[in-house]
This record gives structure tokens, C-alpha cells and sequence, in this order.
């Protein structure tokens, strides 16, 4: 079985997921062109609770976890099926490290689904999610990551959803496409060390700029398991798209492994749309 690749989406506004721009274009290419996963795991920003688990429901419900958004994104689902056996498979692999099993309180989440929903359409491959355990430190998830890595070889797609810059009281509408000269900074050092010693990734947060770009680490945190799972397999990470929105949010994407894959994604820049003011939670 070939060795799945591993990525990290810069996921963005829920509105991306009924959305056609470079950033959905460059998902659905990396969908299309990598080889089919036997079931996908998502680390996503969203799943951000106190402790590590894993969805083990054989039916995941599509979670909404946002408001002010209109009817047509709360009409979105994202039916894949679960994967239990996976999940319990997942949970024996990183021990010690401890890991619950959930068979009832999450599901598929928006950032997982508003990339899933472009990069894998027909929602018939298997998804589980795990959680961010907010308790811990960044090592925790470097390392745990590290722990997921044999799961590619068996034909798993780990995915990372969240925004290596992220800070929602900083959205500058004027902005749609471009950054604050502290996010891109903060944005180009992640890409440096993603590019080229991911191992090195859980130190970021010493970066002068690194408490305007992520005040909260939710979003930040799924990139620590993109770069852990690089670290574990002696790789580093490629740029599959990148970019800006609203001033404050790095879209920047990656890839892991996926250097075979014939993604040309970079070209042509359409600014994102604007978004409701009173946007929150993305
Ligand atoms: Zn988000």
C-alpha cells in the first residue's frame, strides 16, 4: 500500500466551503490527484475541548459550530461515515500517550467539513476526528502526531485543520487578501520551519510576533501534528497554497509526502468575498 501523504489546511471562513477560490481549488486538486485513503483522520481547530479523543460513531453528525452565518452553510452535510474500528486502531497505536474513545458527543465539525466538502465531494470515504487536548503543550502534539504516522503507510489521510494565523479581533475587512506586517511575519517563519526542520515547529511560540498571531493556539495546535508527522517520517513540509484573508488569517496550506502529486494551485490570486462583520467562531 502506498504511503498516504499528510496535510495541513488552512481552513479559513465557513463561507469557503460553499466558495470557488484558490484556497478551495488547491483542496479539491490535492483531493483529486492523491491516491484514495482507506478513511481520513482530522486534527481540527474546532474540536478544541480538555482532553485527547477520537470520534468512534459509525454515523457522524455534521456540526454546525458557528452563528451568524446564512441558512445555506447550516444546510451543509457532510455524510461520510464513521470509523470505529479506526478509532479504537488509534488509540492502541499512541499508548501511552491516552487517548478516549467518543461514541456520542462530537461528530464532523466545520473545519473539518468546509475542506472535506472540496477536497473529497462525494463524502464516502470513512472520517474520525481527534481532538485538541487544550491542556497541553505543544511538544504533547508534536509528539502525538509523531505517534500517528504509522497510520499513512496503512492507508490513512491525516489531515490538520486550522490557520497557522489566526486572530479574529484583528479582521480588518479593508483587507480581504492581504496581512498585517506581524502576520506575515509570523506566517513566514512557520513556513521556514515547516520547509525545513518541522521538528523545530512547537517552538514557535517563541516568536516575538507569535501572541498576535495565534491568542488562542486552537488553530495553530493542528499544525503541530502536520509537522510532528513530517519530523517522524525525516521529510519536511511543501506549500500548497498560501495567501491572506482579512488581515489577520493566514491561509496557508501544506502538504506532507505529497511531492509526487501534480498540484499547480498558485496560480491566479482572486481576492476571498467579504464576510458578515459580525462574524465569529471561524
Ligand atoms: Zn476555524
Amino acid at each position: 500500500m502506498t504511503t498516504m501523504p499528510a496535510v495541513f489546511f488552512g481552513h479559513g471562513s465557513p463561507m469557503n466551503a460553499l466558495d470557488s477560490n484558490r484556497y478551495t481549488e488547491s483542496w479539491r486538486a490535492f483531493g483529486s490527484e492523491v491516491t484514495r485513503p482507506r478513511a481520513i483522520l482530522v486534527v481540527s481547530a474546532h474540536w478544541y475541548i480538555n482532553a485527547s479523543a477520537v470520534t468512534a460513531m459509525a454515523r457522524p453528525k455534521t456540526i454546525h459550530d458557528f452563528y451568524g452565518f446564512p441558512d445555506e452553510l447550516f444546510a451543509v452535510r457532510y455524510p461520510a461515515p464513521g470509523d470505529p474500528q479506526l478509532a479504537e486502531e488509534i488509540a492502541e497505536l499512541v499508548q501511552p500517550t491516552w487517548i478516549g474513545i467518543d461514541v456520542d458527543s462530537w461528530g464532523i465539525d466545520h473545519g473539518a467539513w468546509s475542506v472535506l466538502v472540496h477536497a473529497f465531494p462525494d463524502a464516502d470515504i470513512p472520517v474520525v476526528q481527534l481532538s485538541v487536548n487544550a491542556t497541553k503543550p505543544f511538544d504533547y502534539h508534536l509528539d502525538l502526531g509523531a505517534r500517528l504516522a504509522p497510520l499513512r503507510a496503512s492507508g490513512v489521510l491525516i489531515v490538520g485543520s486550522g490557520n497557522v494565523v489566526h486572530n479574529l479581533q484583528r479582521i480588518d475587512p479593508r483587507r480581504p487578501d492581504s496581512a498585517f506586517d506581524w502576520a506575515q511575519r509570523f506566517d513566514d517563519a512557520a513556513a521556514a520551519v515547516m520547509t525545513a526542520s518541522p521538528a523545530d515547529a512547537a517552538k514557535l511560540d517563541e516568536h516575538p510576533d507569535f501572541v498576535r498571531a495565534a491568542p488562542t493556539p486552537d488553530h495553530f495546535i493542528p499544525l503541530l501534528y502536520a509537522a510532528g508527522l513530517a519530523a517522524a517520517a525525516g521529510q519536511t513540509a511543501d506549500v500548497l497554497v498560501d495567501g491572506y484573508a482579512m488581515g489577520s488569517l493566514s491561509m496557508a496550506s501544506y502538504t506532507i509526502g505529497g511531492q509526487e502529486l501534480e498540484i499547480d494551485s498558485r496560480r491566479g490570486a482572486p481576492p476571498l468575498p467579504d464576510v458578515p462583520a459580525d462574524e465569529t467562531n471561524i
